[in-house]
């Protein structure tokens, strides 16, 4: 198998991460055992002791219609997602404008905006136990429970790209933060929102070295320059501890942290 050196903290969205030796997979190639799996980390915290790594190459990444069905391979970028959509006037995918990462990675995540999910318009994923119909999987809120890589999925789609809706969906984002993050840094508990609650806290702007909760939006851990894992792994813990000791509640990360010593968090 092929293997290439990346640097996390270029490649990464957070811009925090080692450089490591990461196994490229080509066509026919499966993810061997004990290997973390990459997308476009775009949701990931790496740290400093990384799991053996892999990523799939570009033989993954395509977009296929197969009559009313999308075949899409796990390493497509979510821009390349978009722009077949438009191109073959699909509906369906109209929330990934502006939702960065790999269609794994939109699958593991059940990534989305509002109520438009990943799942939504899924059929079936492909994996190393075969074909599995959505059916068989359980998910939910930014949550699959996949039985190890997808290598490819096959969704539903009709008729029609909805511009208005993805210009809607984008606008949603005008408080987002620009700076480095991995999206929004903890799930929101049902009924309620993760950044009101990191505010209600105090730590809205509150930062440590060069990591911060974001002064635009608090449930952004945002990499104002030079942002290491240990300080945004003291602010998640310090926003856990107090939500927890103020709201009983305990928030739960949404961005996956990627480190060889456990319950970094705990
Ligand atoms: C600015 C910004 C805005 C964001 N906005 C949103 C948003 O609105 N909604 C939202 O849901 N998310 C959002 N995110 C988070 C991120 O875009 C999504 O979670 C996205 O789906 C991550 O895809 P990725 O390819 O980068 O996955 P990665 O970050 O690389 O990985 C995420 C998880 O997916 C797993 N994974 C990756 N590929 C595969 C595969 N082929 N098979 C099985 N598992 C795999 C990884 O092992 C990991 O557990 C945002 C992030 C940023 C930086």
């Amino acid at each position: 198998m092929k293997t290439r050196t990346v640097d996390f903290a270029r490649y990464s969205s957070i811009r925090i991460g080692p450089v490591a030796e990461v196994t490229v997979l080509e066509r026919g190639e499966r993810v061997p055992e004990g290997h973390f799996l990459v997308g476009g980390a775009n949701n990931l915290l790496i740290g400093p002791h990384p799991p053996p790594l892999a990523m799939l190459g570009k033989d993954f990444s395509y977009c296929r219609l197969e009559g009313e069905r999308l075949i899409i391979g796990a390493a497509t970028p979510t821009g390349r997602i978009l722009s077949f959509c438009k191109k073959h006037d699909l509906g369906g995918f109209e929330f990934v404008a502006k939702l960065p990462g790999t269609l794994g990675g939109m699958v593991a995540m059940n990534a989305g905006v509002k109520a438009h999910e990943t799942f939504n318009r899924l059929l079936w994923v492909e994996t190393d136990a075969g074909r599995i119909e959505k059916g068989a999987l359980s998910y939910g809120y930014r949550y699959a429970d996949l039985p190890g890589a997808v290598y490819a999925a096959a969704f539903e789609v009709k008729k029609g790209f909805d511009g208005a809706l993805a210009e809607a969906l984008n606008a949603l984002r005008a408080n987002q933060p620009k700076a480095p993050s991995a999206g929004s840094a903890f799930k929101n508990p049902p009924g309620d929102y993760a950044g009101r609650l990191i505010e209600a806290v105090g730590l809205k702007g509150y930062g440590l070295g060069g990591m911060a909760f974001s002064e635009r939006h608090a449930n952004f851990l945002v990499n104002l320059g030079g942002g290491t894992f240990e300080e945004a792994i003291a602010l998640m813990r310090m926003a856990r501890e107090r939500v927890a000791k103020r709201f009983d509640l305990l928030l739960e990360p949404e961005i996956r942290i990627v480190n060889e010593i456990k319950a970094p968090l705990k």
